[in-house]
């Protein structure tokens, strides 16, 4: 894939904004560092984030939006989040908040969480394209799983070219530094420091900040919840099938209830994966035995996460 370079004029906005409704990515830069974006209600864009950035996980990603009017659509609002949202934003500053329902964003976004993290970057470049779009855009940093964060286009160019559509080019970034996390639906916490000092948010909720230690948002509070697992027991690596059991197929599989991708393809399989899990898990078995998925690319996330609801339940 030719990677296109994108000038932050009309006709790139029209361009970005015309990947982005077909699926495709397109990085571009935020006050923080370059986002690598995708349309967060279409589940093979959403997939092609991960697979495009090598992440061995599925994390759940920061959602952009164009204004906090907009925000309200996707989370449940609070007091709290108000007031950090009236001072600080358009900015580096990510609320993480209840997920409605049938916000028709892909389950990949939240990892299957309840919760979403979602923020208004102040950058200008991020907030046209935001507008032009004029839907929600999923973007970690635009940066192959492990790297340093890009604050430049060329930075993107280096570790992505030729694995996304497009670079807007809008040069540096200002803060060079992620985002401020802050999980709102519990007590205020702080998942992540980034570029906006967790002093002012004190000052204007007027009480310390509870810190998240763990890096890992499943844990994180209000996280656990029966979305972590299906109800149904979980088999990994089935061949056969016993009688309590339905098969979730992978590949060239005859006798599947569902398969995350008959022809094999991982894209396809992390798309589906946690839509399959959660119909198969209505249909009430006891087991849900699971193909074997092969453990490259795309396929580490999606076992890292089978292996996760496979694990016995606190
Ligand atoms: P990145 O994808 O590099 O921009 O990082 C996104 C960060 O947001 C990660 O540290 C995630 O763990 C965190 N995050 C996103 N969504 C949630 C959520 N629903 N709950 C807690 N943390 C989240
Ligand atoms: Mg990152």
């Amino acid at each position: 894939m030719d990677t296109e370079r994108l000038l932050p004029d009309d006709a790139g906005y029209d361009r970005a904004s015309q990947i982005l409704h077909k699926g495709g990515l397109v990085a571009f830069p935020t006050e923080t560092v370059y986002g690598l974006g995708g349309d967060a209600r279409n589940d093979m864009a959403v997939a092609r984030i991960f697979e495009a950035k090598g992440r061995p996980r599925f994390n759940p990603l920061i959602v952009h939006v164009d204004s906090l009017e907009t925000a309200k659509r996707y989370v449940t609002w609070t007091d709290t989040a108000d007031r950090l949202a009236s001072i600080f934003w358009p900015g580096p500053l990510t609320l993480v908040l209840p997920l409605k329902d049938d916000t028709g964003l892909s389950p990949l976004v939240t990892a299957d969480l309840p919760t979403l993290a979602i923020r208004v970057p102040e950058h200008p470049v991020a907030n046209a394209l935001l507008r032009r779009f004029n839907g929600p855009v999923a973007a970690p940093s635009a940066n192959p799983s492990g790297k340093i964060s890009p604050t430049k286009a060329d930075h993107v160019s280096k570790g992505l070219s030729g694995r996304i559509e497009a670079i807007l080019d809008g040069g540096a970034c200002g803060v060079g530094l992620e985002s401020t996390i802050v999980g709102l639906a519990d007590t205020p916490t702080l998942l992540r420091p980034g570029g906006l000092p967790i002093e002012a948010i004190e000052a204007a909720l007027d009480t310390t900040l509870e810190v998240h230690k763990s890096d890992d948002p499943l844990s994180a509070p209000g996280q656990m919840s029966s979305h972590y697992a299906p109800s149904a027991g979980i088999r990994l690596n089935a061949t056969d099938l016993a009688d309590n059991e339905m098969l979730l197929g992978f590949g060239a599989v005859g006798e599947a209830t569902m398969n995350l991708s008959p022809s094999g393809d991982l894209t396809e399989a992390a798309a589906n994966l946690f839509h399959h899990l959660h119909m198969m898990d209505a249909l009430g078995p006891e087991v849900i035995a699971i193909s074997p998925i092969p453990d490259r690319g795309l396929g580490r996330a999606i076992n890292d996460r089978l292996r996760r609801a496979a694990a016995p339940r606190p």
